[in-house]
Formats: structure tokens, sequence, C-alpha cells
């Protein structure tokens, strides 16, 4: 099959580069914040169809003022206020799609500079073993070996924390992989640890941020007392996002291992399927959600389960997970958030609550698969409730049809 995969080294550009970089992300923000601007006063001007304007009539747009108005743009590559206008487009693109369903999507932002140094290359991109051949920018060494296979479709350069990193889009043929014979398992993601798996297993929260807090405050207070646009206050600026930069590792290292281990070891992955804009929006669960990020997790399950032959289910968005016991099916009316320990006054079960649930999603997985079963056997899914899951249109991330089945 053919994926779409990442790969991301860091750079180590020369003084001569470094500037030629500074000076590529520089003429992508502006561009990109020439290309806003010139949006909105369009908007706020036209009538009818003329508020609007696209990518295509941007950059002609564009290129008719470089020559006279903005010269400098010709000692960058064309890609990099192309690519700008065309994330541009993207972002309104989202916006409007947003809004006509109804989701709150934010409107396109001014890029500030030391924030959103970045930009995107395509064409002619020729990777070493150690070194990387951009357009314009020439040879730059890399920090470390790079192990790209595949057919590479574009590069982006930015900056974090005052080091240069390249990301690559590259298009890879994987091999169909063979569907794993382990167990199945269900996963309660949460927000007292990061996820509680329906066979004991509990993966903890890395909590990075309460851990570092205290060091985020310190710097931020240095910050703030030193003056405006001096030296000093540039280096703690960089300490600042170094941190910040750190923190943000931790935790996506921990993601990969909790995804790569339940793709890796499971034939069936059953996760809830969590409203998480809605549960954002709730002001005392949002810090801890995202920071744990489930919405991350569910993205890297979804390509893992297809990379390493496991299946990814999503329960039912209204599955009473947290609310039903494992043993006996009985539904609790209520169960508030700080109980810890789920007591069955039916059965007498008393269970760690995200145990539980998970135990009760795993029990998705099993319903899932003997539907299916049944599908086959009776060669028709009209019988059982619903949709057949083997008619959805990806083969590996099925929604679940229906537990009643
Ligand atoms: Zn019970």
């Amino acid at each position: 099959m053919l994926v779409l995969r990442g790969y991301r080294y860091e750079l180590d550009p020369n003084n001569r580069q470094r500037t030629l970089l500074v000076k590529h992300a520089g003429c992508a923000r502006f561009v990109y914040n020439w290309g806003l601007e010139e949006r909105i006063k369009r908007f706020n001007s036209e009538k009818g169809k003329d508020r609007f304007t696209n990518y295509f009539r941007q950059h002609r747009e564009l290129n008719r003022r470089k020559r006279y108005h903005y010269p400098w743009m010709y000692e960058v590559s064309k890609c990099a206020p192309q690519e700008a206008l065309r994330d541009l487009h993207k972002a309104f693109a989202n916006f409007w799609r947003g809004r006509k369903k109804g989701k709150k999507v934010g409107f396109p932002k001014f890029k500030k500079k030391g924030r959103h140094d970045s930009f995107k290359l395509l064409g002619t991109i020729r990777l070493f073993e150690k070194s990387v051949q951009l357009p314009r920018l020439g040879q730059l060494r890399l920090k470390e070996k790079s192990n790209v296979s595949g057919r590479i479709l574009s590069a982006t350069i930015s900056r974090k924390a005052d080091r240069w990193f390249i990301s690559f889009t590259v298009e890879q043929e994987r091999p169909e992989p063979l569907l794993i014979k382990g167990p199945k398992v269900g996963v309660d993601l949460g927000i007292k640890s990061l996820a509680t798996l329906s066979c004991g297993t509990v993966f903890e929260n890395p909590r990075p941020l309460p851990r570092k807090m205290r060091k985020l405050r310190r710097i931020s207070r240095q910050i703030s007392r030193k003056q405006k646009g001096s030296r000093n206050r540039q280096k703690a600026v960089i300490r600042l996002s170094r941190l910040h930069w750190r923190i943000s590792n931790i935790r996506i290292d921990c993601l990969h291992k909790l995804t790569t281990y339940l793709a890796k070891n499971h034939s069936q992955i059953v996760v809830e399927d969590l409203n998480v804009q809605g549960m954002v929006k709730n002001k005392f669960l949002s810090q801890a959600l995202s920071d744990v990020s489930f919405s991350e997790i569910r993205r890297q399950l979804e390509y893992k389960t297809k990379w390493y032959g496991s299946k990814l289910i999503f329960a039912p968005r209204f599955f009473p997970s947290s609310k039903r016991c494992s043993q006996c099916g009985n539904i609790k009316s209520k169960l508030a958030l700080s109980t810890r320990l789920f007591s069955c006054e039916h059965c007498g079960l008393v269970i760690d609550r995200d145990l539980n649930a998970s135990l009760n999603l795993e029990l998705v997985a099993a319903s899932w698969s003997e539907t299916q079963n049944a599908c086959l056997e009776t060669g028709g899914c009209r019988l059982i409730t619903g949709q057949c899951p083997s008619m959805m249109q990806e083969p590996n991330t099925t929604k679940f049809a229906g537990l009643s089945g």
C-alpha cells in the first residue's frame, strides 16, 4: 500500500545559510500576512462574488507587484511565497467549511516573527546521507544520518527554539501487513492516567506540565524583568521556547509508545468515539484533556493499525462505557467524575473505574466480530441491526454499527 510519511531532521546550517533560512522564513511570513490582509480588505470593501479571491488570483497579483514593490523576493526560492499563499488558501477553505458545518474554526491569524518561522519547498530536493540539497539554499548539513526511503514530495523547514529543522513528506510503498493474531483490547483514555487497557496494563500520564511549571514560571518572570529588545531578554526567550519544546517532546514520545504498543500487539483495539471538541469546551476538563491530546492518539492509532495489520474500532458515541458494570451489564443512572472506584449495587463488583470502562469497551470488539461473522454466515447484513461493518468504506478503521446485534 502507498502511504504518506513524515521524516524530520535537525539542520546544521553555516552562517550564510542561516541568514538565507531567516530570509526564506521572513518572506513566507510576509506573503502570508500580505495575502491575509488583502483578503480582509477585499471582503470589507467589495460586494457579491468579488468579496472572495483565491490562490491563483493572489499569486498573479503578487507576481505583478514583486518586481517593483518587493524586489528582495528574488533572493529566495519562489516556492516559499507560493506555498505560503497556498497555505493561506487552505486556512480559508478550512474556515469556511467549518462555518458551514457549524463548527468553531478560528479565522486565519497573522503570523508573528519568531513564533511562526517556517516555509515549504517543492521541486528538486536531493537527500544524501548526511546532507540535503535544496533549491536556492544549496547543500545543508544534517545533524544525523538520514534514513528516508521513498519519493520526497516536499520539505518544510522550520525554526524551533533557535534550531532549524527540516521535515520531508515522503510517499512510500509499504508491504500489506498480515493480520495480527493477538488479543482484543479495550482502551479507556483518561485524565488521571493516560490509558487503561482491559488487560490491566496502565499507561501513566507523563504530566510534564506541573513538573516543569515552576521552571516555566521562573523563566517567564526573568523575561518580564529584562529590558525590552535587550540581548539578555532575547536569550531568556530562547530558553523559554526550548523548555516548551522539551515538554512537548516528552508528551509526543509517550503517545507514540502507547499507540505503537497497541497497534503491534492486538488484533482489535476499541476506543471511545469521544466528542473531543465538546469536551474541551468544558473548562474544568480542558487543561488536562488537551494535555493528553486524545485526538492525537486517535490519529496515530488510525495509521498505525493500518501499518501493522490490526483493527481500530470506535465504540458508539453514547455507549455507556463508564456507567455499565463489566460483570453483569447493569447500567448506573449516575456516576460522578470524581468517583474513582466503580461499585455495582446489582452484583457487588468493586473495580477501578477506568479498568471497568476498558473492559466494557473490549466487549464492543467481541460483539463486533460476532456481528461480522454472522454477516458472513448469513450472507447478508440486514438481519443484524443497521449497517454491516465490513461494508464501511475504510477497511481498517471501522465504526461499530450497533451493540444490540
Ligand atoms: Zn454488576
